[in-house]
């Protein structure tokens, strides 16, 4: 994954479609205002929240970075566990 890459946002049900909500103010002098209000999961109509759809994606990049170090890690001692086995061996 790309640093600075755009990515979806995901609902807890999985659905990454929502609509804006807004909340509707009305004065008499002035009449009626739309303001923005979050948004809600087009698929289970939760309302959503930004922040956390977004810890969720950056939990899961480090899962990926933690998975990629493991099979880095690994591959490293792979490499590294049959000299050690031959200097055994030959001794
Ligand atoms: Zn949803």
């Amino acid at each position: 994954m790309a640093l600075g890459e755009w990515q979806y946002l995901r609902c807890e049900c999985g659905g990454e479609i929502f609509q804006p909500v807004v909340k509707l103010k009305y004065k008499s002098e002035g009449g009626t205002i739309s303001e923005p209000f979050g948004h809600t999961c087009v698929a289970c109509h939760a309302v959503v929240d930004n922040a956390y759809m977004v810890r969720l994606v950056e939990m899961s990049k480090k899962r990926a970075e933690r998975d990629r170090l493991n099979a880095e890690l690994a591959e490293a001692e792979r490499a590294t566990a049959p000299k050690k086995a031959e200097a055994v061996a030959t001794n």
